[in-house]
């Protein structure tokens, strides 16, 4: 099916209220040219160096996700234009996001990266270490960035019961934050859960904005 039928299709499928990040890594301008022209204008990077050159060569009312996992040194190059990033793991890296904010006169969205499945490769913070962060002074004090939820990824695995533990564990992390933290915040509100092969359990589990590729762009070619 044409990409633009894809997008339409996946569109009509989920529920109002769930936002739906395109995820365009690997893609030509043209490609994800042909999921602008349907009207969408949402899309998730995984790489600063692509992000920022498909920022460059696209539209400029295109809403630009980061998602994947974030370096200090990099920030300042998307500092200027990313609408949320999804991937904060560390203190270190949202002081250095707040800098890079305060020097382009902007607010920056975060999402708290939680690691909530089996595997030890993928990034992510404890609840224990989101707890530490919170509570922290050195938190409290910056000024230019915005925290509105969490974001996880689920195990890669055949095991739907896992994977709907591992979402069900991030909603209750929300919860458990959003009670100590941010119970007075109209923007702690997100939970970014959801890929092609699972955002179907995430959304049951309460995800509020889902990260899909595959299912819109067909399989990717790394080479
Ligand atoms: C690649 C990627 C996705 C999209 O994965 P699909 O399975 O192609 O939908 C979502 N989130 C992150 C963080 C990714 O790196």
């Amino acid at each position: 099916m044409p990409i633009a039928d894809n997008i339409s299709k996946l569109k009509s499928g989920i529920p109002i209220g769930v936002k739906l990040v395109a995820v365009s890594k690997t893609r030509s301008v043209e490609e994800i040219m042909q999921v602008y022209d349907t009207g969408h204008k949402i899309f998730g990077e995984n790489k600063v160096q692509d992000l920022v050159k498909k920022y460059e060569a696209l539209p400029k009312d295109i809403e630009w996700h980061m998602i994947g996992h974030l370096q200090t040194n990099k920030v300042k190059y998307i500092a200027g234009f990313v609408d949320l990033i999804h991937s904060v793991d560390s203190l270190n890296l949202l002081k250095i996001i707040n800098k890079e904010a305060l020097k382009n006169n902007r607010i920056i969205n975060c999402l708290l990266q939680f690691h909530i499945a089996t595997e030890e490769t993928k990034f992510g913070l404890s609840i224990n270490e989101a707890n530490e962060i919170l509570s922290s002074k050195e938190f409290s004090e910056l000024s230019n960035i915005n925290i509105v939820g969490l974001m996880g990824m689920a195990s890669f695995t055949e095991d739907q019961s896992l994977i709907r533990k591992e979402f069900n564990y991030l909603a209750n992390c929300f919860d458990s934050l959003k009670n100590d933290y941010f119970i007075n915040s109209n923007d702690f509100k997100e939970l970014s859960m959801g890929m092609t092969l699972d955002f179907n359990i995430a959304i049951e589990e309460r995800s509020t904005i889902i990260r899909i590729g595959t299912l819109i762009f067909g399989e990717r070619n790394y080479n």
